[in-house]
């Protein structure tokens, strides 16, 4: 399921709103023109509480944004969540737009651009978005042995037959995983050298 998909999903089941927050006109980030129309709505959803979701599109060169995060921020996190199999694989999560996600294992790294966005989406919706990238990178190399690896390991996580370990750097407090084996703590050291990489 796209995560677009699970989005709408949660909205139609919200128990208030939409809330209208907010409305402003800004930057584009796709042609850099003060044309970005914003708006802001508040949504009671379930899993996640009260979500703020943002979208707009630029009158300028059409550009769609949506962005997704938690209503109540808390202190920047560290989510730490140990996959074994299907069971968490399936977990859903909200993303917000300037969180790290990797996984130590594989050496595998999400990192926010200035586009960025925030998202919900499963752990398999990640893991197919890691894989989205990997095609893209090996689209040339069809004999490749490191791309032939990475995506055998990929396609398996997707079906929960990996067991590796998924973390989210969260400095903004806006992000969360709905699940039993997921950690959250303090952010630390490794969140922070990886902070100072984007
Ligand atoms: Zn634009």
């Amino acid at each position: 399921m796209a995560s677009r998909d699970i989005l709408d999903e949660l909205i139609s089941r919200s128990t208030r709103g939409p809330l209208q927050l907010y409305r402003a006109v800004t930057r584009c980030p796709s042609c850099g023109s003060y044309a970005l129309e914003i708006t802001e709505y508040m949504y009671s959803v379930p899993y996640f509480g009260n979500i703020i979701l943002s979208i707009g599109t630029c009158s300028s060169c059409g550009y769609k944004y949506r962005d997704v995060r938690l209503a109540e921020a808390t202190e920047p996190k560290k989510i730490i969540v140990k996959v074994e199999g299907e069971r968490e694989v399936r977990y859903l999560l909200i993303k917000s737009a300037m969180a790290i996600i990797y996984i130590p294992e594989r050496g595998y790294e999400m990192l926010p651009g200035p586009a960025s966005t925030g998202f919900i989406t499963t752990i398999e919706g990640l893991l197919h978005r890691f894989l989205e990238v990997l095609e893209i990178l090996c689209k040339d190399k069809p004999d490749n042995e490191v791309c032939s690896e990475n995506r055998e390991w990929l396609k398996n996580a997707i079906e929960g037959k990996q067991r590796f370990t998924l973390i989210i750097c969260d400095n903004e407090g806006t992000s969360k995983v709905i699940g039993d084996n997921v950690i959250v703590t303090e952010i630390d050291e490794e969140c922070r050298e990886k902070t100072q990489k984007l």
